[in-house]
């Protein structure tokens, strides 16, 4: 259904049709990142999100665009489960690119989210993966409750990695634990969604105790659903963007790092970036923008069970 609505909307909304054009002849180029292979995506039309102010006061300033009163005339939406509405993002960075959002004005949250992003993974399965944005990492409307959702065959990196070995933290829930080109990810899959809640949920409270803070921990969360059972791929970030995002002319790289980016596609609105960047720059900047290694440790040995702690994949 949401194929036929993408493609309806292409057609009454010509800002959206516009949008489509450019993403079919938008540029990519393939780098090798550590033992990863990335995809940079050469997308002008992504300048506006990618730039965005996202301090309090300019987010409290401006018109939330997720709300319905603030939206184009031509932008229609689906209703979904009478609590959220599904609309078609109008800076796509993949055909078929949709931003389901709360009906309600109501900060990112994800654990009090929880349930609907894995309830959304299953409706939209099999032919899509809904992601969550932390409100500090990369959400472009932190004050306003949202999920995307994009072809699941749009980000090969997120199958690759449910191939590691996983451990049971509980009969019915496996996960693994790794650094991929110094990124900091957690894969947890199980075909129990309220064991993978409980897990998911406890997983936020350890890193919350470790870093001593009561705050949502910097998070980009990956949800599908697939034979039966769900993954739930989370990346673990220090900080939203790099330090060379804020530096001035030549310094400058304009790369702001959400979810997608984390997940191998990473997203370059100017040329410069999208001609200069190369493996080991990129790898620096996930570097900075992860968990570091030590926290990340720690997080994972209070995670999973001590007497299989060896046999989680820790790649250096
Ligand atoms: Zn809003």
């Amino acid at each position: 259904m949401s194929h036929i609505f993408f493609e309806s909307q292409k057609e009454s909304w010509p800002g959206l049709s516009l949008a489509c054009r450019d993403l079919a002849c938008v540029q990519t180029r393939e780098l090798v990142c550590g033992n990863d292979a990335i995809t940079l995506q050469y997308n002008p039309a992504r300048q506006i999100s990618s730039g965005a102010a996202l301090d309090k006061e300019s987010i409290r300033k401006r018109p939330c665009f997720l709300c319905v009163e603030n939206q184009p005339p031509e932008q229609q939406g689906i209703l979904y489960r009478d609590t959220y509405l599904i609309l078609c993002n109008p800076a796509p960075i993949f055909d078929h690119h949709f931003t389901v959002g709360s009906l309600t004005h109501e900060p990112q949250d994800i654990m009090s989210s929880f349930d609907m992003l894995v309830q959304m993974a299953m409706d939209a399965s099999p032919d899509y993966t809904v992601f969550y944005n932390g409100p500090a990492c990369g959400a472009s409307a932190p004050d306003h409750l949202h999920f995307q959702m994009i072809p699941y065959e749009a980000l090969p990196f997120l199958k690759e990695l449910t191939q590691p070995p996983m451990i049971k933290i509980d009969p019915s829930v496996r996960m693994a634990a790794g650094k991929s080109c110094d990124r900091s990810v957690v894969v947890m899959e199980s075909k129990n969604a309220a064991a993978l809640k409980k897990h998911f949920l406890r997983f936020l409270k350890i890193i919350q105790t470790i870093l001593s803070s009561d705050d949502e921990p910097l998070i980009n969360v990956f949800c599908s659903y697939e034979k039966d059972r769900w993954q739930v791929i989370s990346f673990l970030r220090r900080k939203h963007r790099p330090a060379a995002y804020f530096a001035e002319g030549d310094q400058r790289i304009f790369v702001s790092p959400g979810a997608i980016d984390m997940a191998g596609v990473v997203i370059t609105p100017r040329l410069a970036d999208f001609e200069n960047l190369d493996g080991d720059t990129l790898q620096s900047i996930y570097r900075e923008v992860s968990l570091d290694k030590k926290t990340f440790k720690k997080i994972i040995r209070s995670l999973t069970p001590c007497p299989q702690k060896k046999s989680l994949s820790t790649a250096p």
